[in-house]
């Protein structure tokens, strides 16, 4: 199904304004499509804080030393020089999306006809310190992806000069690869998976799970079905009341959205991200786009992922220019399955795709196919 955008110009003259905020998955797509195909009349800016985007399903390969951390980034200075794109260095803190503006960190503010959204979801250190108190002081995060980038080789540096007991809170996806990582790269840490309330990777099939379950084991990273309530130096609490002893609690629980969403004005869903339809537009302002971790289908909530954020590229990119063009909007498609692999530290990893599974050093290989495939579509752009 297509439709037909209305292209009512919101400036009166000159070039249309089109802000792209943040460099993820499907922003990165869309700087592509607009050094091949650029936009008349359109004026492009991003706004993005960091000068290259990580990908991160490279970073337990790359904390496990698998890979340099330059084979796990997109530079963004090629991409923004091929497309002729304004590039403003700085971070989003707030939006009107009645007025059209966005307000960056140095206290501008950008007018914007056409917006797209795609700065993924954060750690919000406010909301982890009330659940953990001590997270703040105490807590390795995730997120920024580009700071944990920086931290993880000096944490590496201190776990080759000591043993130290590694606590990595969180028990999907992330923090399961994180914690084999961890493992991997300091053989002689203590490593801990505090899972939260449900055991490791509850989402996926219970034969997955097992398998998952058995590599932790095997790895010796000891599993912990428990709640961390608080963090103090050298130590994490457990819902039950003990303290696990820990050098480094690194948090990789769920992740929330951006706080400056709240007053956007914006249409949100009932998690705080931006509701969007079934072209990836908002559903409550059309000059409005979103895609990746930032947003959620509210035809197809369970499409937010990842693999979903590295897939709406295209249909992204498509969408902004017919909605600027006045063409036919084209619907995106998730796939109702995806491929999902999630390293074991060690070259070897587990392979999901709808109840099927499996394991292996083929597994990490094809595993490492696919994301130095997609990222050499970035790192050298013809
Ligand atoms: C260790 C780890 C491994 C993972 N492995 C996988 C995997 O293998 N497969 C998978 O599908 N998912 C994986 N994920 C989840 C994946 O990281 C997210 O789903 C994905 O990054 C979301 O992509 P995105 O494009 O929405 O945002 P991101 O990739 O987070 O990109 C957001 C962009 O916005 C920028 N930005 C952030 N805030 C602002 C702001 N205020 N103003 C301006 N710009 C801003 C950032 O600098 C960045 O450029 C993993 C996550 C972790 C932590």
């Amino acid at each position: 199904m297509t439709v037909a955008a209305s292209p009512t110009p919101h400036s009166a003259q000159g070039p249309q304004q089109v802000v792209l905020l943040g460099a993820g998955h499907a922003h990165v797509q869309t700087l592509v499509q607009l050094a091949a195909q650029p936009l008349p009349g359109t004026v492009v800016t991003l706004v993005t804080p960091y000068p290259r985007q990580m990908y991160s399903g490279m970073v337990p390969g790359f904390m496990a030393g698998h890979y340099p951390l330059d084979d796990c980034v997109i530079p963004l200075e090629p991409l923004v020089q091929r497309g002729g794109i304004r590039w403003v260095q700085q971070s989003v803190v707030g939006m009107d999306a009645q007025k059209q503006t966005v307000l960056l960190d140095d206290g501008s503010t950008l007018r914007f006809d056409w917006l797209s959204v795609n700065t993924g979801p954060t750690q919000d250190r406010d909301v982890l310190e009330r659940a953990m108190p001590g997270a703040r002081e105490h807590a390795l995060f995730v997120r920024p992806i580009e700071a944990f980038g920086a931290l993880w080789p000096r944490v590496a540096e201190m776990g080759d000069a000591r043993a130290l007991r590694v606590a990595v809170i969180g028990g999907g996806a992330g923090g399961i690869e994180l914690a084999l990582a961890v493992r991997h790269r300091l053989p002689n840490a203590a490593v801990t998976l505090v899972s939260g309330a449900e055991p490791p990777a509850a989402n996926y099939p219970a034969r997955v799970q097992q398998r998952l379950l058995a590599e932790l084991k095997r790895r010796k990273v000891t599993v912990l079905q428990d709640v961390a309530v608080g963090l103090k130096a050298g130590s994490v609490q457990l819902g039950c009341g003990a303290d696990l002893a820990c050098d480094v609690p690194l948090l990789a629980t769920g992740a929330q959205p951006p706080a400056w969403l709240a007053t956007s004005g914006l249409a949100l869903d009932d998690r705080g991200f931006i509701a969007v339809d079934m072209y990836q537009r908002s559903t409550s302002h059309s000059r409005v786009f979103a895609a990746g971790d930032v947003s959620t289908r509210m035809d197809r909530p369970l499409a937010r992922s990842g693999v979903y954020a590295v897939r709406a590229g295209p249909a992204l990119a498509h969408n902004l220019a017919a909605a600027i063009t006045g063409a036919a909007l084209q619907p995106h498609q998730p796939p109702a399955a995806t491929l999902n692999i999630l390293s074991c530290g060690s070259r070897y990893a587990v392979a999901t795709w709808h109840n099927y599974s499996a394991q292996g050093w083929w597994v990490w290989k094809w595993k490492d196919w696919i994301d130095r495939r997609f990222m050499a579509r970035f790192q050298s752009p013809k």
